[in-house]
C-alpha cells in the first residue's frame, strides 16, 4: 500500500510527469466480492477446461482483436498513468496481442499437453499421460509493463490458454488502464463464447491477499519486488493446501566485458550499455545493473560520454522513485565506490537521472551487495579491472541467480577460449545467457526462457515469457488401463 495510490477504498492513478492525480479513482473491489469472483471463476473453470483447444484459441484471438481495436485509447490512458510514452506503449500493446496470438498457436499445435501413450506390453499396463489445467489462478500485474505483464499480459494469456480461469490483481500504479483493459478482455471472451467468470479483475491490497488465500484458488503468477513476492509466496505456502507461486522478482543481470572486446569495440559497447541501462528509465527487470570491465581507459571514457548523452525521465510511481533516490544516495555515500558517469535528469517530481558508479573487484569481493542488490531504475555499477574469470568466479560463488547474464567478447582475438568457459559457468546462474548483446528486450517466442535461480524467480524451472510459460498452469496426470471411451478425447 502506498501514499500515492491506495486511499481508503479507492485506487487513484497518478500522472508521473506531475505527481498529481489523474482520472477518477477506481473503487477497491472489497473482499466479499473477491469471494464471489473466485466462486464464479471456479464454476467457469469447469466449463473452460473442457472447452476444446480450437475454441480456446479463438477466444484468445478475440481478446487480441478487442485490444488492437482500441489501441489508441489504451495507449493514451496508459501514458497518462505511466508516462512511458506513446511509441513504447503502442509497441507494448502489439507485443501483448502478439502474445495472445502466440498462445492461440500453441493451443492449435497441442504439443504443450505433453501426451505420452504407452500401450500395455507384457506386465506393463496401458499408460496415457497428459497435462491438465490446475484450476482458477491469480495474476499479480507488474507496474513497469502496463500491458505485457499486466491485465492481459503473458501470465493471463498462458493461463487462459492452459484452460485455467484467471483473476488479475491490478497494479495500483495504472488503475484506469487496468480497468479498461479488463473490460476489453471480457468483451473479447464473451464474443467468442467463453463462460462468464473465466476472467476477472480485483483492485486493492487486501483483495490480493484474500485472493491468494481463497481455498478454491490453485496457483499464482507474480511480477514485482522480492519483498512483495516473498510476502505473497509465504501466504501461498502457509495455506492449509499450499499452492504454487510463480514469482518473477529481482535481477541485476551481470555483463562481463572481455579484454579483446574492450579494445576492439569500446565505443559500440559503451553506446549499447548506456542505451540498455536507460531504456524505459531503467525500469526493466532485465536492466544491466552490473558491468565487469577491464581497466581500459578508452572504454571507461566512452561509457562516461555515452551515459552523459542520456536523459532520464519520470519513474512509474512515487514508491519506485523513492527506491531509486535511496539507491543513488547509498551508492554515492560509499567509500569504495565513485561516480563514473551521469545523464541528464528528466522533468517532474518523480524524475530520475541516469547514474553509473565505478568500483573494483576487491570491493565487490568484500561487499557482495554491490553485485547482488538490484537498483530499479537507470543506475549501474561498473566493476573496473575485472578479469573475466575472476568476475565469473565471484558471481558463481554467490548463491543468487539472475534472469540474464551477458558476455562481450572478440571472436577474432584471444577472448574465445575463456568466453566458452565463462559462458558455461554463467549458464548455471541465469535463465538466459547473451553473447555480444544486451539483456533488455525479451523476445516472445517458443525458445524463450525468462526465469532463473532465486532471487530472479521463485521457480527456476519455469518461464514467464514465451510459449512454455503455459507449463506453469498445468500438471501431469497418467491414465492407467482406462477404456478408450472413458478417456479424455485427446488420449483416445
Ligand atoms: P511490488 O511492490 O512488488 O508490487 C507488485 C504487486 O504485488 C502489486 O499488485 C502489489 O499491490 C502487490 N503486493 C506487494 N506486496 C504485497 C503484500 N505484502 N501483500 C499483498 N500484495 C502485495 O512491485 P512494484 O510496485 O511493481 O515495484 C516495486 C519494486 O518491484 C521495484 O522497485 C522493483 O525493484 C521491483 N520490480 C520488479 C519487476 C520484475 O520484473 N521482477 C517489475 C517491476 C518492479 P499494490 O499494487 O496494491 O501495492
Amino acid at each position: 500500500m502506498t501514499e500515492q495510490a491506495f486511499q481508503g477504498t479507492s485506487i487513484q492513478g497518478h500522472d508521473p510527469r506531475t505527481g498529481g492525480p489523474v482520472g477518477d479513482p477506481v473503487p477497491a473491489t472489497g473482499t466479499k466480492r473477491v469471494e464471489e469472483l473466485v466462486l464464479e471463476a471456479y464454476s467457469a473453470f469447469e466449463t473452460w477446461r473442457d472447452t476444446n483447444r480450437a475454441a480456446r484459441a479463438a477466444a484468445l484471438e478475440a481478446v487480441a482483436e478487442a485490444l488492437d481495436a482500441h489501441v489508441t485509447e489504451l495507449v493514451a490512458l496508459a501514458d497518462s498513468e505511466t508516462a512511458l510514452g506513446t511509441t513504447r506503449l503502442t509497441g507494448e500493446v502489439a507485443r501483448t496481442t502478439g502474445q495472445l496470438r502466440l498462445f492461440a498457436e500453441v493451443l492449435r499445435d497441442g504439443s504443450y499437453q505433453g501426451i505420452v501413450i504407452e500401450r500395455a506390453e507384457a506386465a506393463r499396463p496401458d499408460l496415457r499421460r497428459i497435462k491438465r489445467p490446475i484450476g482458477p489462478v491469480a495474476v499479480f500485474a507488474a507496474s513497469n509493463f502496463p500491458f505485457a505483464f499486466s491485465v492481459a499480459g503473458g501470465d493471463t494469456a498462458s493461463a487462459l490458454a492452459a484452460g485455467c480461469s484467471v483473476i488479475v490483481k491490478a497494479h495500483e500504479a495504472h488503475p484506469r488502464t487496468s480497468l479498461r483493459t479488463a473490460e476489453l478482455v471480457r468483451e473479447g471472451l464473451r464474443k467468442a463464447g467463453a463462460p462468464d467468470g473465466v476472467f476477472d479483475i480485483v483492485f486493492g491490497v487486501e483483495e490480493g491477499v484474500a485472493l491468494v488465500q481463497h481455498p478454491l484458488l490453485s496457483g499464482v503468477g507474480f511480477t514485482g519486488s522480492t519483498r512483495g513476492g516473498l510476502a505473497l509466496a509465504k501466504l501461498c505456502a502457509e495455506r492449509p493446501h499450499p499452492i504454487p507461486f510463480y514469482g518473477e522478482l529481482g535481477s541485476v543481470n551481470p555483463v562481463i566485458v572481455f579484454p579483446g572486446a574492450a579494445r576492439s569495440k569500446a565505443q559500440e559497447i559503451a553506446r549499447g550499455y548506456a542505451a540498455s541501462l536507460t531504456q524505459g528509465v531503467g525500469q526493466f527487470c532485465t536492466n544491466p545493473g552490473v558491468l565487469f570491465v577491464p581497466d581500459e581507459p578508452e572504454l571507461l571514457d566512452a561509457i562516461e560520454a555515452a551515459v552523459a548523452q542520456t536523459t532520464g525521465g519520470p519513474m512509474l510511481s512515487g514508491r519506485i522513485h523513492s527506491g531509486y533516490v535511496s539507491a543513488v544516495e547509498e551508492l554515492g555515500a560509499r567509500g569504495d565506490v565513485s561516480l563514473l558517469a551521469s545523464g541528464k535528469s528528466g522533468e517532474g517530481p518523480w524524475s530520475a537521472a541516469p547514474k553509473v558508479y565505478r568500483t573494483h573487484l576487491s570491493a565487490v569481493d568484500n561487499h557482495r551487495e554491490l553485485m547482488t542488490e538490484e537498483h530499479f531504475g537507470p543506475v549501474g555499477v561498473v566493476v573496473v579491472g575485472a578479469d573475466p574469470l575472476d568476475a565469473v568466479r565471484l558471481l558463481i560463488s554467490e548463491d543468487g541467480g539472475n534472469l540474464t547474464a551477458t558476455i562481450h567478447a572478440d571472436l577474432d582475438g584471444d577472448d574465445v577460449q575463456e568466453a566458452r568457459l565463462v559462458g558455461r559457468l554463467l549458464a548455471e546462474r541465469a535463465g538466459r545467457v547473451i553473447f555480444n548483446g544486451w539483456p533488455t528486450g525479451v523476445a516472445v517466442s517458443y525458445a524463450q526462457q525468462h526465469g532463473g535461480p532465486f532471487p530472479a524467480t521463485t521457480t527456476p524451472a519455469y518461464t514467464s515469457v514465451g510459449a512454455t510459460a503455459i507449463d506453469r498452469w498445468l500438471v501431469p496426470v497418467v491414465y492407467q488401463d482406462f477404456p478408450a471411451d472413458l478417456l479424455p478425447e485427446e488420449l483416445r
